[in-house]
């Protein structure tokens, strides 16, 4: 089953870690998918990607939260916080453990140093842990293939590219890989609209949904946002932050940064908001990452 199914509404999704403040690059992934989904009169869901609890910063989620309806949008439905899903995530991994997809690993990070940090095929552990991983079997050849709505057609051998990779990790935290999927089937996800960063983990999100029959969302990876050297602006290089208290700058930045056409002026971020879905235009949207050198 695949997003283009007609009978599935249009549902789209804004899924911040709570890392940081928003950022440029949040903004922009925020807008993006708000824009792909409601200019389709589609629904858009947020969901608090609070699965690392060591990075995740105690009070940032509600902060996201408040920035977000000062920039004017507003959600469908529950805001889903995945620190609140270990049964579900749990029983992914049990069907994936029964089926042979998924395995226990007692590899540790220099135990893999020797093999490029890969796990692929057999485990080569050094001796046996009080906690082991659980990885998922992905044999050199796994090929995914996928249409991407920005850049195009985009193919990986997951076995290759990546090996044998960690759904829960040795600390007892839940991957990010096994966390989305889950996620977006239960919001009911059919498009995922994100930064380019994280491009080269669809083919992994991929693979787990055919292996827990669940369906595959149609993606759009939006453009990067770079510093003057050509890097990716992150929350770790103190990324220009947006002002929730000024919104209509940064949004207007960030609706170019989408390759859109100047809209009129507004003085309200929800106007602003109404006009760009209207006139919103997704083959516009750049495949190039842009190089942002001016500060906020
Ligand atoms: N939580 C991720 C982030 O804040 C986004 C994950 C996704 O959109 O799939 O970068």
């Amino acid at each position: 089953m695949t997003a283009s199914d007609p009978t599935r509404p249009i549902v789209g999704r804004f899924a911040p870690s709570p890392t940081g403040p928003l950022h440029a690059g949040s903004l922009l992934a925020a807008l993006g998918s708000w824009l792909m989904a409601r200019h389709d009169d589609g629904l858009w869901r947020v969901r608090i990607e609070d699965v690392d609890r060591i990075r995740d910063v105690p009070g940032m989620a509600d902060r996201q939260l408040d920035a977000l309806r000062a920039f004017g949008f507003r959600w469908d439905g529950p805001v889903l916080r995945q620190r609140d899903r270990d049964a579900v995530y749990q029983q992914a991994l049990d069907r994936l453990l029964a089926r042979g997809d998924a395995f226990v690993c007692h590899c540790s990070r220099r135990d893999l140093d020797a093999h490029d940090g890969r796990h692929q095929g057999a485990c080569v552990a050094s001796g046996v842990r009080s906690d082991p991983a659980i990885r998922l079997r992905v044999p050199v050849g796994t090929r995914v293939a996928f249409h991407d709505r920005v850049r195009g057609r985009i193919e990986q051998d997951v076995g290759e590219a990546v090996g044998d990779f960690v759904l829960r990790r040795a600390d007892g935290l839940w991957a990010y890989q096994l966390a989305v999927v889950v996620d977006d089937a239960a919001q009911g996800v059919t498009e995922v609209v994100r930064g380019a960063d994280l491009l080269d983990s669809t083919a992994r999100q991929i693979l787990l949904q055919r292996l827990l029959d669940l369906p595959t969302p149609r993606y759009a990876h939006l453009p990067l946002l770079l510093d003057a050297e050509g890097h990716k602006l992150s929350k770790s290089h103190g990324a220009l932050p947006v002002d929730p208290a000024c919104p209509l700058p940064a949004l207007r930045r960030a609706w170019a940064q989408l390759g859109q056409s100047p809209l009129p002026q507004a003085d309200e971020a929800h106007v602003f908001l109404e006009a760009a879905r209207q006139a919103f235009d997704a083959d516009r949207i750049p495949r190039h990452d842009h190089a942002l050198c001016a500060a906020p």
